[in-house]
């Protein structure tokens, strides 16, 4: 057998494409999953929509790019924003608008600007990370404290999570999908306990390669916040049913509660809406970040991230880079290459450049974090494990003085 038929006999997976083609302008390529409704992800049936490319085999991220520079009139969406706030700005000092973040980059943008350009008063929310690095907390608190605003970080139950990370591990081979759970529910539960009208987004990830039409509205999919029903049998977390994964491990439902998509018909009754502040304003990350340390304090990450040759992406949390090494396991497409098709997108690397860096920042596996995950994913199925491997590893910290 040659390599050739070898090659034709492998088969494509996931519903990816069989031919795998890159962008001609940027360097993603056609496996790129789009965005997915977190809560219909089943690990038993798990088909992946991919973005999709013209037939000179360019892909949506790049149309919206040049879409973004040629055909939108951004003075006209900074007036839309303006009505949009003068449709919301509290008269008594009560929170009006919703920002969900971490205090990285965006948040930074999008909670600065609704306050001190809009005369907005945002409270801020944040779905905490399984595990902060040094510098993700550092932003939280500078986010809060020089940036100035309220804040509401949620912490849930650390035994779940973590069983829940692993399951989602194991599962669907992405530990990160807890706290992309929680990070897109946050907003919406908190705009109901606060009885806040407003909650807005920063970028729509269409910029990023879902469909295209998602960034000509200013409205973000309600598929990404809310679920239609609570129906435990067809609502998944961790690539299980919740049912199935309440019977799995004997849980109750307070176990589960804090990882549950929000209701759509309690929000639509509420008259929640939730916009995107990339819709009103030129988005783009390089000026995020810049912006983002004049004025809340934001400061890099003081080396390269893992799989990449940023310092300002993604530096939140220790499980990030797990992430995205399992996503380019799968996908062939990891943190350089999304970083550097964005930078190509927005002028700052040609793609020559591009090329050059994905070779050089192929991710690294070797590293003290990744054992700290291992130990962390180590928890066995049950809560009465999870409490075993608690107390095993305490002591070991104990017993080692560190
Ligand atoms: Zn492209």
């Amino acid at each position: 057998m040659n390599g050739e038929e070898m090659v034709e006999e492998l088969e494509a997976y996931y519903g990816l494409p069989e031919e795998v083609k890159f962008c001609k302008k940027c360097v993603v390529s056609n496996q790129r999953p789009r965005g997915a409704r977190e809560f219909t992800i089943n690990f038993k049936n798990e088909k992946k929509e991919t973005m999709s490319f013209t037939e000179d085999g360019i892909c949506e991220a790049c149309q919206y790019a040049e879409m973004k520079k040629e055909d939108i009139d951004w003075d006209e969406r900074e007036r839309m924003l303006s009505r949009l706030c003068d449709k919301y700005r509290s008269k008594d000092g009560s929170y009006d608008v919703i920002v969900p973040g971490s205090g990285g980059k965006d948040s930074g943008v999008q909670a600065h600007t609704l306050k001190y350009k809009y005369g907005m008063n945002p409270l801020t929310v944040t779905w905490s990370p399984q595990m902060y690095t040094e510098i993700g907390w550092r932003n939280l608190m500078n986010w809060i404290t020089v940036g100035g605003f309220d804040n509401y970080l949620f912490n849930p139950n650390g035994s779940m999570y973590r069983l829940f990370t692993r399951e989602a591990f194991l599962n669907l081979f992405n530990p990160l999908q807890p706290f992309i759970y929680g990070h897109k529910y946050i907003g919406p539960r908190m705009a109901l306990k606060q009885n806040v009208k407003l909650v807005m987004y920063g970028e729509n990830i269409a910029e990023y390669g879902n469909k295209k039409s998602d960034n000509e509205v200013p409205y973000k999919q309600p598929g990404f916040y809310s679920a239609e029903r609570l129906d435990l049998d067809k609502l998944f977390l961790s690539g299980l049913s919740i049912k199935e994964l309440i019977k799995k491990h004997n849980l109750s439902m307070r176990d589960v509660n804090p990882f549950l998509p929000i209701e759509r018909s309690e929000l639509v009754k509420r008259g929640v809406e939730f916009h995107c502040l990339g819709y009103y304003l030129r988005w783009t990350p390089q000026e995020s970040y810049y912006y983002a340390v004049e004025n809340t304090g934001f400061e890099p990450n003081p080396k390269r991230v893992q799989g990449s040759y940023t310092k300002y992406k993604s530096i939140d949390a220790k499980m990030d880079w797990i992430h995205f090494y399992t996503y380019w396991i799968k996908f062939g497409i990891g943190k350089a290459t999304m970083d550097a098709s964005q930078e190509v997108r927005n002028g700052h690397i040609t793609r020559e450049e591009a090329e050059t860096v994905m070779m050089v920042s192929f991710p690294v596996i070797i590293s003290r974090i990744f054992w700290t995950i291992l130990r962390l994913l180590k928890a066995n199925s049950g809560r009465e494990q999870i409490k075993r491997d608690h107390l095993i590893y305490g002591r070991k910290k104990m017993g080692n003085g560190t």
